[in-house]
């Protein structure tokens, strides 16, 4: 890897990567077998100031660049896929929106709890008949003298049950076209009327807990919406645009994990009386493998460069996030090939890395809805 690093980025790598090998890794695969939030990394990960790294000092954060952002959250996926899901839906999908859209009395109230890892985010856009098309949602929040009345239901929601603060997404007026009359909230777990369901069993990623969000009546202040009526699609997709870079790092780090495990059994492995790392088909796929990674890195710290120098990122990070995401499962397929029977066991993680790597084709935004943006751009 020749992207030119800076003696500060080079110190997150090393540092997160060393944490990673030492709290997360060794703990990865209980966390996935018994589908467990590992609750307790993230006080560490607070204290190492992870879980607001590009939101500025003064409010809690620790003021790094994107790139070094991204660094970090590919070396935490490294080490485990859930704990990157949870550190990027808090950092990107639950943080960004106060801190580019808040007001200074929201910054005020819940940025630096957020941005020091002391109070963890939530962000809910996605409903049971609104994914691809977050438009149609009809969970509503109707103007009731000085506050809002929420009512409907959200699905999938990563980081609900142990989130404090959560950003939702309502029709302020559900009368409105397309991607108008949505509005975004800040609504506090406390909140009568909020309420979180069953957390999903699911494939992969199986420690990040995702349930429904329930609002029955649920009655927020006026000062809990999120910039302007009327802007939460706005929101919405300025959001999920960093995010996307982000989850291209998570999966170049779930892809890099495949890698390493496949080398190191490679070389172990014997068959036919020598290590099957010595055979071409195995260096063949070896090296196809560290080629699609080496393509995906590059494109995730282009994206997040561009964030950096205030560059347009939508498209970059959409190509980031296509090519990392496929990058990851296909490596992932290719880690169980090059293990054999014993790669589809519990025995190698392998199979985690497979199971973990689907999920980053599919959220914040299919390889299909990449894709549209990719191509919307090509053909402008
Ligand atoms: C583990 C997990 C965690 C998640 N976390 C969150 C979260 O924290 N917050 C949140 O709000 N959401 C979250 N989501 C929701 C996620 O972002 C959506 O699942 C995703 O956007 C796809 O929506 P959908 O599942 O409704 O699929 P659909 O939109 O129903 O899509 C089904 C298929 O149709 C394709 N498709 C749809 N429209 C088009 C089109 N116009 N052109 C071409 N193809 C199309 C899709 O690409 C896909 O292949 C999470 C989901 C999962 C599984």
């Amino acid at each position: 890897m020749d992207f030119e690093l800076t003696d500060e980025q080079e110190l997150v790598r090393s540092t997160v990567r060393e944490f990673a090998e030492a709290e997360l890794a060794p703990v990865a695969g209980e966390i996935d077998r018994d589908h467990r939030f590992p609750e307790e990394v993230l006080p560490k990960m607070a204290g190492m100031n992870l879980m607001g790294m590009p939101y500025p000092e003064e409010y809690g954060g620790a003021g790094t660049d994107y790139v070094s952002y991204m660094i970090a959250l590919e070396e935490v996926s490294r080490g485990c896929a859930t704990t990157g899901v949870i550190m990027t839906a808090h950092t990107t999908l639950a943080t960004f929106p106060i801190y580019k859209f808040g007001s200074q009395a929201q910054k005020d109230k819940y940025l630096s709890d957020m941005a020091s890892g002391r109070r963890l985010g939530a962000f809910a856009l996605t409903e049971p008949a609104a994914g691809t098309d977050a438009a149609a949602g009809t969970c509503t929040a109707i103007r009731k003298d000085n506050s809002y009345v929420l009512n409907g239901s959200k699905i999938f929601i990563s980081n609900a049950p142990f989130a404090e603060i959560y950003i939702v997404f309502a029709k302020t007026d559900p009368d409105a076209q397309g991607t108008r009359g949505m509005s975004a909230f800040i609504v506090e777990r406390d909140t009568p009327g909020f309420s979180v369901g069953e957390a999903e069993h699911k494939l992969g990623i199986r420690g990040s807990s995702t349930p429904p969000l329930y609002f029955t009546n649920c009655q927020v202040p006026a000062d809990a919406l999120l910039g302007q009526e009327g802007q939460g699609f706005k929101i919405a997709m300025q959001t999920l645009d960093g995010g996307r870079i982000g989850i291209g790092a998570q999966a170049l780090g779930i892809a890099q994990a495949a890698l390493d495990a496949a080398v190191a059994y490679a070389k172990e492995r014997v068959q036919f009386g020598k290590p099957i790392a010595s055979l071409q088909a195995i260096q063949w796929m070896i090296a196809d493998m560290a080629t699609s990674i080496d393509a995906a890195r590059l494109l995730v710290y282009r994206a997040a460069s561009n964030i950096d120098h205030g560059f347009p990122y939508s498209t970059e990070g959409a190509m980031a996030k296509l090519f990392a995401s496929e990058t990851a499962t296909r490596v992932a397929d290719r880690a169980i090939q090059i293990h054999g029977g014993y790669g589809y066991t519990e025995s190698y993680p392998v199979e985690r890395h497979y199971r973990d790597a689907k999920i980053t084709e599919l959220y914040e935004g299919t390889s299909e809805v990449q894709r549209m943006v990719i191509a919307r751009a090509a053909l402008r």
